[in-house]
């Protein structure tokens, strides 16, 4: 059963569709002559839309969910009533909003929800204390099982009715209610918590990436802290790939209309495309994906049964119009770097590679301190090219990865490509977020569409299979996540500055620079804060950049030749031989630990 089905069946989606309710009872007791829409439950929460006679305060908020708890104290029961059209009508005869969708219910066209519906549902009213809803339920026996300790209401936002900018905007209030108290707390803690990570504030605090309004929206500059923290992953993930059978490749940016008719990019993809640039008359685009300049290089040749398997990796940058409106940091960006690989290899081949490129990803997430993982296999759609032996081969080839490396995954049934089914790896933050990473797709269509072969042991011409495969995904992407992951205290063999040499008076700067030296020949990245502010103040702002050391060098440190070591998690290590320190950094950095 999917995520979804479970939570619709769930308890607590029931106590917050009745919370919707009791929400909605108490807004229209302050307004009278307030129009209320519809109020479904959503993740985390619920909320529910009105058209009411001015804006809402805060204050109102706060005034609608005291009451909300008065209801709520009052065990009223939800009734169900299954009425006539007519019924519904009279109902709610000074609700145009609801008579809009009775009518819709009416037609059979629209649920109360305004979600198409196959078959004309009966019509049900719910009702609770004075308040009556159109509505399908569930609902909880009575409004006691909603905790008024577990309740909170959240915020009012503009919505537009039925989601349509050309209708009026109403006002959505949300809310949100829980089982328990401390399922209330715990969410707030990871909201304020997603808060104080967001990627797009700490890029600014700590200097890591920026947006230019002169570049342009979703074009990334990454500054030299945040580009050093990628430097690090591509070398590390660059010497893996080498480790792993992978060849590197570079191809251009951009490439003739004819490729990108080849590869049906012109025909599928479009709109996720820019516009060409003439380049002597012919049209040239931007590339939006990698693949058909890694064919090319796989056809420059005459490719045998020996040669195979294949596996070309690049750090490809390509291109793909998002409209300015869904643009968002790192997440959501116009051109985006991917650690892009395609693998080209015989049939009886492509288990195998399933499986390697699987442990890989793996292997890789983990390096980078990502430890929990989801796997999502999709299956195939309706539209789709090849043959269905194929498919089925391939899927299960799919599903033996998966299951070999003991992952808890879902089936997207008809999830996949219309070239080929797919394993999407989603990695848990440490918020518990989902982030979807890293890809490994085959493909059906284009070694057709390319005419791709290899000389069997037959001697005779067969065509290759391919599996594209991105790991980390695009950069930028996983540079917000890693950020959020970590909320920018960055483990020590990330970290742009790896320690901070803070000299507590000017006396003690020339043994500052000397240890700062030491350890820059030792391969450590440092910053001497030479600053003649106060000790306390240059180790705030040290931890203020989640610096994981900081050296403080005063009077004894100074003439007994040592350092006092201050860490970013607080502990301390007073007056110790600088070579102790370099020995736990460098241990750290090594093992790439979590610990500092
Ligand atoms: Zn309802
Ligand atoms: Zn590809």
């Amino acid at each position: 059963m999917a995520e979804q089905e479970r939570y619709e069946e769930s308890h607590l989606y029931k106590i917050r569709h009745s919370a919707a309710h009791v929400m909605a009872q108490a807004v229209l007791e302050l307004f009278p002559e307030g129009k209320f829409t519809i109020g479904p439950p959503i993740e985390n929460g619920f909320y529910y839309d009105f058209d009411l006679p001015r804006n809402l305060t805060p204050d109102d908020l706060e005034q609608i969910e005291k009451r909300m708890r008065q209801i709520i104290q009052g065990k009223h029961a939800f009734k169900k009533t299954i009425v006539s059209a007519e019924e519904a009508k009279r109902i709610f005869a000074d609700q145009p909003y609801k008579l809009e969708l009775i009518e819709g219910l009416e037609k059979g066209r629209l649920d109360e929800y305004g979600n198409p519906v196959q078959e004309r549902p009966e019509i049900s009213i719910y009702e609770h204390d004075t308040f009556f809803d159109l509505c399908r339920g569930p609902h909880v026996e009575n409004t006691s099982e909603i905790r008024p300790d577990a309740l909170k209401l959240m915020n009012v936002a503009g919505a537009y009715w039925r989601g349509d900018e050309k209708n009026k905007m109403l006002q959505r209030i949300y809310g949100t209610a829980w089982e328990k108290v401390d399922d209330l707390k715990g969410y707030l803690w990871k909201l304020e918590e997603a808060k104080k990570r967001d990627h797009r504030r700490l890029g600014k605090e700590l200097d890591l990436f920026s947006v230019s309004e002169d570049v342009g929206a979703g074009l990334i500059l990454w500054h030299p802290k945040g580009a050093m923290i990628r430097v690090l992953v591509e070398d590390f993930s660059r010497n893996a790939h080498l480790e792993n059978g992978y060849e590197w490749v570079f191809s251009p940016h951009i490439g003739r209309a004819y490729l990108w008719q080849t590869s049906g990019h012109l025909d599928f993809y479009k709109e996720g495309m820019y516009s060409p640039m003439d380049i002597e008359g012919e049209p040239y685009y931007a590339k939006p994906m990698n693949c058909p300049f890694h064919i090319e290089i796989f056809k420059s040749h005459l490719r045998s049964y020996r040669d195979l398997p294949r596996r070309y990796a690049e750090y490809g940058t390509v291109y793909r119009y998002e409209r300015s409106g869904v643009l968002h940091g790192l997440t959501r960006v116009r051109g985006f770097t991917q650690d892009d690989a395609h693998i080209f290899c015989r049939p009886n081949q492509v288990e195998e590679e399933i499986s390697r490129a699987l442990e890989f990803s793996l292997y890789v997430l983990r390096s980078m301190g990502l430890t929990e993982f989801k796997a999502y296999l999709s299956t195939m759609p309706e539209k789709y090219v090849g043959n269905t032996a194929n498919w089925e081969k391939a899927i299960e080839a799919l599903r033996r990865a998966i299951e070999a490396h003991n992952l808890p995954y879902q089936v997207d049934e008809g999830g996949g490509a219309f070239y080929g089914p797919k394993i999407d790896l989603k990695v848990m933050d440490a918020l518990g977020r989902e982030w979807q990473l890293s890809t490994i797709q085959f493909d059906f269509n284009l070694p057709e569409r390319f005419g791709l072969e290899y000389i069997g042991e037959d001697g005779q011409p067969h065509q290759p299979y391919m599996v594209h495969r991105a790991l980390l995904g695009s950069m930028e992407r996983f540079f917000g996540v890693l950020i959020e992951h970590f909320g920018g205290a960055f483990p020590v063999w990330m970290a742009p500055v790896q320690t901070v040499v803070i000299p507590i008076a000017d006396r003690h700067l020339d043994y500052a620079h000397e240890v700062a030296q030491k350890l820059r020949a030792e391969g450590l990245r440092v910053e001497l804060d030479e600053r003649s502010e106060r000790m306390n103040a240059k180790i705030r702002d040290a931890q203020k950049q989640k610096i994981p050391y900081m050296l403080v060098i005063g009077d004894n440190e100074m003439n007994a030749g040592r350092v006092s070591l201050r860490v970013r998690d607080g502990s301390q290590q007073n007056n110790i031989p600088l070579a102790e320190f370099v020995a736990r950094a460098k241990d750290r950095i090594a093992r790439r630990a979590a610990e500092l």
